[in-house]
């Protein structure tokens, strides 16, 4: 077994071909985030060589990278341009945040699992992504201070939308989360525009529990 990069290289392009694209994810953008962004960087050493596989891994505390399709798919539905402002909630492995970093101008990602927190903001600056900014907070009340963003991103399963996130949305901004109870979710799609906000369900999902202030109670 050895650490070589075009051993991953080749495994995240068969990643992209068999998972991402069969599947009808189109857009170039997260086609090329999710072929570039070194997945198994992400997760412990002993799971590298099943960080490509069409599946979610665990990352400690209880929690999961998510699954590749999953990330590609929530990615593609913000519709994003390269100069948005994104917020994250749920930092977890920092993946999700590298992939968004590779397409916009600057991500904003807060974690409430303070070892969580500290390992991706660790990888962040040891792959040198620049344009990410973390924060060690209870997300469902958002980061006001840098709001409005053009896109939100809840990467755990919420009982409900966070009303703080929703006013921090931008005109014409969009936001993606799973809503429902803790063992299955709907992935709900929001659109601010000059009428309001809009609201559609894009089919079921399975996500780790959004624990906070809007989210479930920690028990
Ligand atoms: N986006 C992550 C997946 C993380 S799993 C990745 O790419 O690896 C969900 C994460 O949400 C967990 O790390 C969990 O601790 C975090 N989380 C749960 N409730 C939160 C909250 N209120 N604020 C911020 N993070 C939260």
């Amino acid at each position: 077994m050895t650490n070589d990069p075009r051993k991953y290289q080749r495994l995240r392009e068969s990643m992209v071909k068999n998972q991402i694209e069969a599947r009808g994810i189109t857009d170039p953008d997260v086609l090329r985030a999710m072929g570039t962004v070194p997945r198994h960087l992400f997760v412990s050493e002993a799971l590298m060589d099943q960080a490509y596989a069409d599946n979610p891994l665990p990352i400690g505390e209880q929690q999961t990278i998510s699954q590749p399709y999953i990330v590609a798919h929530m990615t593609q539905s913000l519709a994003l341009s390269k100069d948005d402002r994104v917020l994250e909630i749920g930092t977890g492995s920092g993946y999700q945040a590298a992939i968004l970093s590779e397409i916009v101008f600057r991500v904003y990602t807060i974690e409430t699992i303070r070892t969580l927190h500290m390992q991706a903001r660790k990888l962040f600056d040891e792959l040198k992504y620049t344009n990410i900014v973390t924060r060690y907070a209870d997300g469902t009340n958002g980061w006001a201070d840098e709001s409005p963003f053009d896109a939100i991103i809840i990467t755990a399963g919420a009982p409900g939308i966070p009303e703080p996130l929703v006013d921090q949305l931008a005109m014409g901004g969009r936001m993606i989360l799973p809503v429902g109870d803790r063992l299955t979710q709907d992935m709900v799609k929001l659109y601010r525009d000059e009428d309001g906000i809009h609201q559609s369900k894009l089919g079921g999902c399975r996500f780790v529990k959004l624990v906070g202030e809007y989210g479930w109670s920690g028990d």
